[in-house]
């Protein structure tokens, strides 16, 4: 059932290095996997950011491009190569970070997921991870006067950490709605018995809001404790909610563990906006060589469908994530793969497949 009447018009960033080549491979996706699906075909809005918006704008996220993408629901983010930035750019918050920072993007949402054939440490992996964004060590300075990190002496650096209720709450009924159209689990990752406070205010807000959720099971580990379990038995992980740092290290530990890191997907989102974004750089060293492997954005594209489709009650484009997932699949089923697969299939024959693979599955 379609209940938006308007059809989806999505933002396209290709960022750098790769970015030109892998977004608009997961665009011919989009579109193979929407028309296949029966949805309305989506309209695309590109955007200028990073390197070449700081060319032609003078900004690599243009005052103009975070005004477009405020009309925008959902859009795809290349890559960025921030540290090859001249000045005063290279200083600033890089572009995702500004965009995250912009439109609230609370939820950084991080699959790993064991594909068959795929070299993991531990086959079957199939977990989520549901990173907090906005506070913890990684605390925005800005939006949280007097916390982040600061010399009191040349020889002294102090870190500060913040976790607020509100941010928790919110995290945690991500993590809790995820695990109802999953398997019903949610894992808590804490260091409750160091960091009393801040991550002993993470665990007790995420368990108050476990109450609302009898039917999701729920335990809780120490983020040490955690990484033992995750290389041992990350087959038995459903949703993992977590503070931003522990999230990071932990996404590209799970990552790994599924034999997958340069596979990873991830959206970034809030309550009303969400961004696809692959979990790997801009690769500047293999960049305009058509030898890029798309998969990881792709895959964060079919996130950015499944999130729409949930958002809007489309079940085409929940059918239509389906459908880019199998054709990648198959794709790489049928040995076409690019260099870093051990294949010889390019950037452009490799997307082409797949986007052949969705429109005949
Ligand atoms: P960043 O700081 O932007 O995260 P990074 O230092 O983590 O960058 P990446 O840009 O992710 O580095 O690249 C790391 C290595 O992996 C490079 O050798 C790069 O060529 C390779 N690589 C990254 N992404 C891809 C991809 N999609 N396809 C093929 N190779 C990739
Ligand atoms: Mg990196």
């Amino acid at each position: 059932s379609n209940e938006s009447p308007r059809p989806y018009r999505l933002g396209v960033l290709h960022g750098d290095g790769i970015g030109p080549e892998i977004v608009p491979a997961s665009v011919l996706a989009v579109d193979a996997a929407v028309a296949a699906a029966g949805a309305a075909p989506v309209q695309w809005v590109e955007l200028p950011l990073g390197r070449s918006a700081i060319d032609a704008h003078g900004s690599a996220v243009p005052d103009s491009t975070l005004k477009a993408l405020g009309d925008l629901d959902a859009w795809l983010l290349g890559p960025h190569d921030s540290a090859a930035y001249p000045e005063p750019h290279r200083s600033r918050l890089n572009p995702s970070g500004t965009i995250r920072k912009h439109f609230d993007l609370f939820a950084n949402i991080r699959p790993a997921t064991a594909f068959e054939g795929a070299d993991a440490v531990v086959p079957g992996t199939d977990l989520v991870i549901v990173r907090e964004n906005t506070q913890g060590f990684y605390a925005d300075r800005s939006t949280y006067k007097g916390t982040g990190e600061f010399m009191p002496s040349p020889d002294v650096a102090i870190a500060m950490g913040i976790i607020t209720r509100p941010a928790v709450e919110r995290i945690a009924r991500e993590a809790f709605e995820l695990a109802r159209r999953r398997r019903r689990k949610v894992t808590i990752v804490h260091k409750a018995n160091v960091l009393r406070l801040t991550t002993g205010l993470f665990r007790d807000v995420c368990l108050e809001v476990a109450a609302d959720y009898p039917d999701v099971t729920v335990d809780d580990f120490h983020i040490d404790a955690m990484t033992v379990h995750l290389v041992r038995r990350a087959d038995e992980f459903d949703v993992v909610v977590t503070e931003n740092m522990f999230g990071d290290i932990l996404s590209d530990l799970a990552g790994e563990i599924a034999g997958s890191l340069g596979n990873a997907p991830s959206i970034n989102a809030s309550a009303d906006r969400a961004m696809a974004q692959a979990a790997h750089g801009s690769a500047p060293d293999i960049a305009g060589r058509d030898v890029a492997n798309p998969t990881a954005m792709i895959m964060s594209s079919a996130m950015l469908l499944d999130w729409l489709g949930g958002r809007h009650r489309d079940d085409a484009l929940s059918e239509a994530a389906d459908l880019i997932r199998r054709g990648l699949a198959a794709t790489v089923r049928s040995g076409t793969l690019t260099p870093d697969m051990g294949g010889t299939a390019g950037t452009r024959r490799f997307s082409e497949a797949v986007a052949a693979a969705i429109a005949r599955p």
